[in-house]
C-alpha cells in the first residue's frame, strides 16, 4: 500500500542510507556477527554522513531537524538489509538515548556532549535493567547518594545495549533508596570513571553483532554536573521517554516484517515442489496473504503513531500498543516466513534463519508485551 508520511526529501535520505548500509553495514555484517560487536568506526562513519543526531540543532552539531520520519527510515533500511543487530547501536543512540540529552541537558552539558554523539564520537547507552529486576523499574537497587558535589554510585546493571562500545551511559539510579519512584533520578556515568567496570559481553540467542553487557559500579564518583534533569523526576524522565523508544521497536517490527515477507515471496517463487513454485500451493498463498494484509495494516497505525510523535501527541498507550504488536507481528511473521523456507529456512546462510534468532527478543525489551498490555490496560479504567 503506498505510504502517504514521506516527501521527496525523505525518500533522497532513504537512498542515500541505502548507500551506506551497502558500503559500511552489509560488508561487515559477518565479522560483527563474530565478534559479538560493531566496530566503533561504524558510529562515526553514521556521524560524518549525518545519520547522528538529526534532531539535534546545528549549533550542537547535528542536523537541526525534528522529524521522527528520518529515524524511522534509518530503522526501516537496517531491517531490510537484514541487519537489525547491526543497526541496533545506531537506533538505540538516536532514537532512544538522545531524546534524554536533547529535553534534559543543561546548556553545559549540551556543549559537553551533543557534538561527540552527532559524530559518534561518544557512543551512548541506557541502563535501567539491573540482574534483579527488569519490569519493576521502581523497585531498582543501583544507588547514588550525595556527598558534596559528586553522587556516590553503587550497584549493577545487566542486558545493556551497546554496553561495551559506550562512552556515556544513562544511568537510573536510586538518590533516595526509601522511595520507590521518587526516589529515582538519572545520571550519566562515563567511560573512565575510576570504580565502573564492564562485565561480559552476554552470549545471546540472537542480534549477534549487537554488544549487550553487564555493568558494575563499585564508589564510582559521579560529578554533580552529571545529573540528567530533576533529581528524584528520574522515573518522570524515563516515562516521558519511553514512548519513542517503543515507538522506534514497533516499527522495526513491521519493516522487519516486510523484510522477511519480501525474502520469502522471492524463494517461493523459485523454490519447486511436485513440479510447481512451492508459492503456488494454496496454503502458502494464504499464508502470504495474511502476512500482506496484517503488514499492511499494522503499517497505516505505525505511520499514524510517527505523525502523532511529530506533533507532540502520541499517547503512552498508542506507543505501548504500537511496540507489542509490531513486534508480535514481526514474530509471527518471521516463524511463518520460516516454514514456507523449509529446511532452508534454518540455515544462517539464508536471511530469513537469522531474523529468527534476532526477532525473539523484540517482545521482551523495551517493555515486554504483558507490561505494554498493563499500560494500555490500566489507561481503560480497569
Ligand atoms: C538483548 C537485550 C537488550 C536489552 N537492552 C536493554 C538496555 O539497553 N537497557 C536496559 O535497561 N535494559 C535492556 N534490556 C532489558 C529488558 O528491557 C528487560 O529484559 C525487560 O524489560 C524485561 O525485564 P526482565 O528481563 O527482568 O523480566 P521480568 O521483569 O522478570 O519479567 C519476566 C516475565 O514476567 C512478566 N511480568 C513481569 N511483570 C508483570 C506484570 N506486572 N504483569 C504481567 N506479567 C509480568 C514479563 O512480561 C515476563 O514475561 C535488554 C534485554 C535484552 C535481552
Amino acid at each position: 500500500m503506498r505510504r502517504t508520511i514521506f516527501t521527496e526529501e525523505h525518500e533522497m535520505f532513504r537512498d542515500s542510507f541505502r548507500q551506506f548500509v551497502a558500503k559500511e553495514i552489509t560488508p561487515n555484517v559477518e565479522q560483527w556477527e563474530k565478534d559479538g560487536i560493531v566496530s566503533r568506526e561504524l558510529f562515526t562513519a553514521a556521524g560524518s554522513s549525518g545519520f547522528l543526531g538529526i534532531d539535534v540543532p546545528e549549533e550542537h552539531g547535528g542536523g537541526g531537524v525534528d522529524d521522527f520520519r528520518y529515524n524511522l527510515i534509518i530503522g526501516e533500511e537496517v531491517q531490510r538489509a537484514g541487519a537489525g543487530g547491526a543497526g541496533l547501536g545506531l537506533t538505540l543512540h538516536n532514537d532512544v538515548c538522545l531524546p534524554y540529552f536533547l529535553s534534559l541537558c543543561t546548556e553545559e552539558q549540551k556543549q559537553r556532549w551533543l557534538p561527540g554523539i552527532c559524530s559518534g564520537e561518544l557512543i551512548t547507552a541506557v541502563a535501567m535493567t539491573e540482574p534483579g529486576i527488569g519490569s519493576d523499574l521502581a523497585s531498582m537497587s543501583t544507588t547514588a547518594i550525595r556527598d558534596g558535589d559528586v553522587y556516590v554510585v553503587n550497584g549493577s546493571k545487566t542486558f545493556i545495549t551497546n554496553g561495551i562500545n559506550a562512552d556515556l551511559i544513562i544511568t537510573a539510579v536510586k538518590t533516595d533508596p526509601t522511595q520507590k519512584h521518587k526516589g529515582m533520578s538519572l545520571v550519566v556515568i562515563e567511560r573512565g570513571m575510576e570504580g565502573f567496570e564492564r562485565g561480559r559481553n552476554l552470549e545471546k540467542v540472537g542480534l549477534h553483532s549487537q554488544d549487550t553487557a553487564e555493568l558494575f559500579f563499585t564508589d564510582v564518583r559521579v560529578p554533580v554536573e552529571n545529573l540528567l534533569g530533576q533529581e528524584g523526576q528520574g522515573f518522570v524522565h524515563l516515562v516521558h521517554n519511553l514512548p519513542q523508544e517503543r515507538l522506534s521497536i514497533g516499527a522495526a517490527g513491521v519493516a522487519g516484517s516486510e523484510a522477511a515477507l519480501a525474502w520469502t515471496l522471492e524463494y517461493v517463487k523459485e523454490r519447486t515442489a511436485f513440479g510447481k513454485p512451492i508459492g503456488t500451493f494454496q496454503n502458502s498463498r494464504f499464508k502470504l496473504a495474511e502476512m500482506r494484509t496484517e503488514i499492511d495494516v499494522a503499517q497505516a497505525f505505525i505511520d499514524r503513531c510517527v505523525e502523532a510523535l511529530n506533533s507532540g501527541e502520541l499517547t503512552a498507550e498508542e506507543a505501548a500498543e504500537a511496540k507489542w504488536w509490531g513486534t508480535e507481528l514481526h514474530k509471527r511473521v518471521v516463524d511463518t516466513c520460516v516454514q514456507l523456507h523449509g529446511g532452508y529456512g534454518y540455515m544462517l546462510e539464508y536471511p530469513i534463519a537469522r531474523a529468527y534468532a534476532d526477532v525473539r527478543i523484540t517482545t521482551i525489551y523495551g517493555g515486554t508485551t504483558e507490561i505494554m498490555k498493563e499500560i494500555i490496560g490500566k489507561s481503560m479504567g480497569v
